[in-house]
């Protein structure tokens, strides 16, 4: 089976329906939270998820969306933006993000946002944190976001391997333990403004990552017609 992994979409559906046109063929499509938050098109993107049978989790972001306290937690920018995503999205779009689990398993695989331990909130950025999760799953594989990096967190030979996957790169997982994170799709940060998502081939056991490129012009505009905060419009050109 192909697979596509992706997380961190964040209202873009600009760079959403660039992905997927980018994919080519899957068997499905899997998203690891913070689908809402930041962007533009709250219900654009969950229809388009909705509509292809995406399934996932709940990102930190998803959770303040349907009235949680996480809100309380966000910087001002991030606030404002989930203030206006909870005043624009429909009936149906709170009824899919609520409906989201916080993990789930898929084809012996675990997906979470943030980290196994602390599925809304733990950045797994650091070796330390890395390991401690590395040792909570439960299965081979875990997919998590929430860092908007893409990265590789691999056991090996008692240590932690990382590898930091640019366009093109790709990671045997066979007979691997090991935490991917594809990057993010409507909120890149590693300093590159594409969109960021990762491909799975079961039959192969390697992960594939890819960066595509969308008109973030047509974002900052939608973004600014709803008056959502200039830091994150200006972000988006350079992915920070
Ligand atoms: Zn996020």
């Amino acid at each position: 089976m192909r697979i596509a992994v992706l997380s961190d979409i964040h209202s873009n559906l600009v760079a959403l329906d660039a992905v997927l046109a980018h994919l080519g063929s899957v068997d499905a499509v899997w998203h690891l939270g913070d689908v809402v938050g930041y962007g533009p098109e709250p219900d654009g993107v969950v229809d388009r998820l909705a509509g292809i049978g995406a399934v996932g989790v709940r990102g930190n972001h998803d959770a303040a969306a349907v009235g949680g306290p996480e809100i309380e937690w966000f910087n001002p920018d991030a606030r404002a933006a989930m203030e206006w995503t909870r005043r624009s999205i429909s009936e149906a779009t709170r009824g899919w993000l609520t409906d989201l689990p916080e993990r789930r398993m898929e084809d012996g695989m675990t997906l979470v946002h943030g980290s196994l331990r602390e599925p809304l909130w733990e950045y797994i950025t650091s070796e330390p944190v890395a390991r401690a999760n590395l040792a909570a799953l439960t299965t081979p594989l875990g997919l998590h976001g929430h860092t908007h990096l893409p990265i590789v967190w691999a056991e090996h030979d008692g240590g932690v391997e990382t590898i930091s996957p640019s366009n093109g790169s790709t990671f045997g997982y066979g007979g691997r333990t090991a935490l991917l994170n594809p990057g993010s799709v409507g909120q890149p940060r590693d300093g590159e403004p594409t969109a960021a998502y990762l491909v799975l081939d079961t039959t192969a056991e390697q992960a594939a990552w890819h960066r595509v490129a969308y008109d973030i012009a047509a974002v900052q505009t939608a973004m600014r017609a709803r008056s959502l905060p200039v830091r994150l419009v200006e972000r988006l050109s350079f992915g920070v």
